[in-house]
């Protein structure tokens, strides 16, 4: 990283000096630079490297991801003892280093530091690496989901995201909201589905809920209480659980899927929310109470209804 006359004056200002190589290696493009007494960065490694950083958190080395011109904007990564990669965001405002620089990471709780104003940007890295070994046994356990089962949503689920719904069968599939702070107990579910199909579900969750060992892995306990098997993304694809809505033929409408099922056995046609609630507000036949609307199922004539909240219990 070449530094201009201008950029180490401004990075002086906030309490970063550059020091320029006195003969830089062929590799090393310019100078280096460094917080005194707290990190360095060099170009030849990439490695932040401090004294007290080193004797505290022994040999790990933190990354340099970016820096930007102005050396407000500095982006660390760090790697949590499972070997995942994670990413901090720090930005660096006027009253740095009197306050904290904003912190910007991907987790599924907050991620407080603590600082005062002698605080170097070393002691919030090894926050950040103590705060991704607090979350380890979360992300394990989202992990295993995303890898052995049909998640259907979240589509591309961040680290920061504690929802998942799995299929389990055709147009069946479970809510999860995982609690990121204890993910090994149950989390809050709820099912999606026909209720011929949801509703044995539903009582061998009630019946089972006692057996829940949070010494055994979330996915294994969902196995077991709900006394299935997770279809495999071994054996079937995801188009085998991601039957198009009956009314506008699409899967995905502004973000949602065909979660709401006609729950005649024979029929068993999914629609999304919206399109249902409005297919059925257009018929005469229809009876709407509050936020429900009760008619009949498009594709069978059965009867259907709908509500228009998102999480149906
Ligand atoms: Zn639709
Ligand atoms: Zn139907």
């Amino acid at each position: 990283m070449r530094v201009t006359r201008a950029e180490a004056g401004f990075a002086a200002a906030r309490g970063i000096r550059f020091e320029e190589e006195p003969a830089p290696p062929a590799r090393a493009r310019g100078g280096r630079w460094r917080v005194p007494g707290r990190f360095c960065a060099s170009a030849r490694c990439s490695c932040l490297r401090t004294a007290r950083g080193a004797s505290t958190r022994g040999s790990s080395p933190c990354r340099v991801v970016y820096v930007d011109t102005g050396l407000n904007t500095i982006k660390l990564k760090g790697e949590d003892s499972c070997g995942r990669q994670h990413l901090i965001t720090l930005k660096l405002n006027a009253k740095y280093p009197a306050e904290p620089p904003d912190c910007c990471v991907d987790f599924p709780v907050e991620f407080a530091i603590s600082w005062i104003p002698q605080s170097s940007l070393v002691d919030i890295y090894n926050q950040f690496l103590a705060a991704l070994e607090s979350l380890k046994e979360f992300w394990n356990a989202m992990d295993e989901i995303d890898e052995k089962t049909w998640v259907l949503e979240p589509e591309n689920p961040t680290r920061s995201a504690t929802r998942r719904r799995i299929a389990i069968g055709n147009n069946v599939s479970i809510n999860l909201e995982v609690d990121p702070r204890h993910p090994t107990m149950l989390p809050e579910c709820y099912f999606l589905g026909a209720d011929h199909v949801v509703n044995p579900l539903r009582t061998k969750l009630n019946n089972n809920m006692h057996l829940w060992d949070p010494d055994i892995t979330l996915l294994q306990n969902l196995k077991e209480v709900l006394e299935t098997d997770f279809p495999s993304r071994a054996v079937l694809e995801k188009t085998d659980f991601t039957m198009d809505c009956g009314i506008c033929y699409a899967y995905r409408l502004d973000g949602a899927i065909p979660d709401q099922v006609c729950g005649d056995s024979r029929c068993g046609q999914p629609f999304h929310q919206a399109c249902l609630f409005e297919w059925l507000q257009g018929l005469p036949s229809s009876r709407q109470s509050f936020n429900v609307i009760f008619g009949e199922c498009p594709y069978c004539n059965k009867p259907i209804s709908v509500k228009m909240s998102m999480k149906k219990l």
